[in-house]
């Protein structure tokens, strides 16, 4: 008989239940992880409420979940630099390593990528995760499980600061205060970007993104953002606008935004992707348009910067939920969007 394990599992939209599951084995090329913390991200709630993102769908029963971290309890045979104890971070995806993308280092545009709670993967709303270690990043001993699994929205935001050329003395406005304009703000912050004006409608995000150090932050329900934005840099615009909500007009108002010679970075997906934009915002300054698809060659430069205080990652966290009550945290997510800045699950 197969060891068990708990794991909540999908079984329809909005149907999360605790079961017992096979707990996996340890191949030899794998370490066995003890998941501890789990954040609770954008896309889990998607597949949870709607049963897709475009076009991966979920076929029950499925796990959700992926931005995990752990502690070692079983090391491969073929493994060597883990021994059980060692505390980890998993970066969620596991490239092909062969392709041309994976080659030149941009493994997240890999096709063959298995990822963490991207259907039919499973994810790691579970007890246990037998994972490759090319994968794993150890965390230092002052930093929390709490703090390894938001490894991985940070890693977006340092992907979403990178494509718009984060540097001393920039100047950024950042579309949307949820979980990934926050962590997009401290990824900013930490390079050196000074002016960083951000906006959003929800108060206690408001607050979050000012405690976190925005320079100013707009209501958008209440002002308009590009006559404050241009106020405040002389008529001529930010060096980077990143859009994190996917919300139409926030897209619409980038290309107002952004300075001459200036870059535009869409990270945030609504469900309304074909969208009028005018082009003539952007033509004559010579601005860029960038995209993010989640991140690479992230994780380590991004623990290492936790790990030496320069980002505050764990004061996101506004709510934290055992496995046991996962079905009762995610319709809570999904109930109270607005009172949430970012959920975590501890196993
Ligand atoms: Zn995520
Ligand atoms: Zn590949």
């Amino acid at each position: 008989m197969p060891e068990k394990m708990k794991a909540a599992v999908m079984h329809g939209i909005r149907d999360v239940r605790l079961e017992e599951i096979d707990k996996p084995v340890c191949g030899d090329n794998q370490i066995l992880v003890k998941v501890h913390t789990v954040g609770v991200c954008g896309s889990d709630l998607h597949y949870y409420t709607e049963g897709a993102i475009g076009d991966f769908v979920v076929k029950p029963p499925f796990i959700l979940g992926h931005e995990s971290a752990g502690v070692v309890c079983e090391v491969g045979k073929s493994v060597s630099g883990f021994k059980v104890g060692d505390r980890v971070s998993l970066e969620p995806g596991v490239p092909c390593g062969k392709c041309g993308f994976c080659k030149e280092g941009r493994y997240n545009l890999c096709s063959h990528v298995i990822f963490f709670a991207t259907p039919p993967v499973d994810g790691v709303f579970a007890e246990y995760v037998a994972y490759p270690p090319e994968w794993a990043f150890k965390l230092p001993d002052n930093m929390s499980f709490v703090e390894g699994a938001l490894i991985e929205p940070l890693s977006v935001g340092i992907h979403a600061a990178n494509q718009g050329g984060a540097d001393l003395g920039k100047s950024a406005l950042i579309f949307g205060c949820g979980c990934i304009g926050l962590v997009t703000l401290m990824a900013l912050k930490s390079k050196g970007v000074s002016d960083i004006y951000m906006c959003d409608m929800v108060g206690l995000r408001m607050e979050k993104a000012k405690e976190l150090g925005a320079s100013a932050v707009f209501d958008v329900s209440k002002c308009d953002v590009i006559d404050e934005v241009m106020k405040l840099t002389d008529g001529q615009g930010v060096d980077m606008v990143y859009e994190m909500t996917g919300a139409e007009k926030a897209i619409q108002s980038c290309g107002k935004a952004v300075k001459r010679g200036g870059t535009v970075v869409l990270v945030g997906m609504g469900s309304k992707t074909s969208i009028m934009f005018d082009f003539g915002d952007i033509l004559f300054k010579e601005a860029e348009i960038k995209t993010v698809f989640r991140y690479r060659n992230i994780y380590g430069g991004a623990i290492q910067a936790v790990k030496g205080g320069s980002i505050p990652l764990k004061k996101i966290v506004s709510h934290s939920y055992k496995l046991n009550n996962i079905s009762e945290a995610l319709e809570y997510h999904v109930q109270n969007k607005s009172d949430i800045i970012k959920m975590v699950i501890e196993m």
